[in-house]
């Protein structure tokens, strides 16, 4: 079985790798790129460090807005 890469903390209800493998009951999963052994993973690096960042981004933006709401409902 190989490892994926997965740049997420809840590990929860991942159904699928970040490379497009569907994961198994016991999913490999890592966040360390020295663990991860799946070639799509490895070959996709860059592509998923690019969407994990934006994803990151893009919760920051949200957390952000939140943040203006409260002020305004305060
Ligand atoms: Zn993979």
């Amino acid at each position: 079985m190989r490892t994926h890469f997965a740049p997420f903390t809840d590990l929860e209800d991942i159904e699928q790798a970040p490379c497009g493998t569907w994961l198994g009951e016991v999913p490999e999963l890592s966040g360390d790129w020295a663990e991860v052994d799946c070639l799509l993973c490895q070959k996709r690096k860059d592509r998923i460090i690019a969407a994990a960042a934006d994803e990151e981004r893009f919760i920051v933006e949200q957390m952000g807005d939140m943040a203006a709401f409260m002020r305004a409902q305060g």
